[in-house]
């Protein structure tokens, strides 16, 4: 694993490695499913696009991300229907604004999915930071997955 800390802050070499944080987290549920953020529209062809720009409200538990190369924004599950008009996020270490997204879900043994992390992984300098977290209502974790 090539995490590692740089001036206390924690930063990865790859989106690989933000998946890996991101299952070493504690403190919080413990993350059982992840999923790399992708945009699959048919202009990416075979080459799904995986930067983007994040906007995202931790205290409201919102979160959007629109395509970098084809501007297509989605909402974070019902995020939209309570959205609270957060800032863009920009990297706190360098202050650019492309990142690579990354959703943690926790489930329990039966597969019912009962919470999300959104996590984003700076493209230009790796610094990890998660965004938002959303409590969800015992959802199937392969239709949430895939729903994102
Ligand atoms: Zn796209
Ligand atoms: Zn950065």
């Amino acid at each position: 694993m090539a995490l590692r800390t740089v001036s206390g802050q924690q930063m990865a070499e790859s989106v690989d490695d933000l998946v890996a944080w991101l299952r070493s987290l504690s403190g919080g549920p413990a993350i059982t499913r992840t999923v790399v953020a992708q945009c699959t529209r048919p202009m990416h062809g075979d080459d799904p696009a995986t930067w983007f720009y994040v906007e995202a409200d931790a205290s409201a538990g919102v979160g959007r991300m629109r395509c970098l190369a084809c501007g297509d924004a989605r909402s974070v599950l019902d995020s939209s229907e309570r959205w609270t008009f957060p800032s863009a996020w920009s990297c706190i270490n360098c202050r650019q604004s492309i990142s690579e997204v990354v959703f943690g879900i926790h489930a329990d043994d039966n597969g019912r999915a009962s919470w999300l992390v959104m996590c984003v992984r700076c493209v230009e300098c790796g610094h990890l930071q998660g965004v938002t977290d959303l409590v969800v209502d015992e959802l199937d974790v392969e239709e949430l997955a895939s729903s994102l």
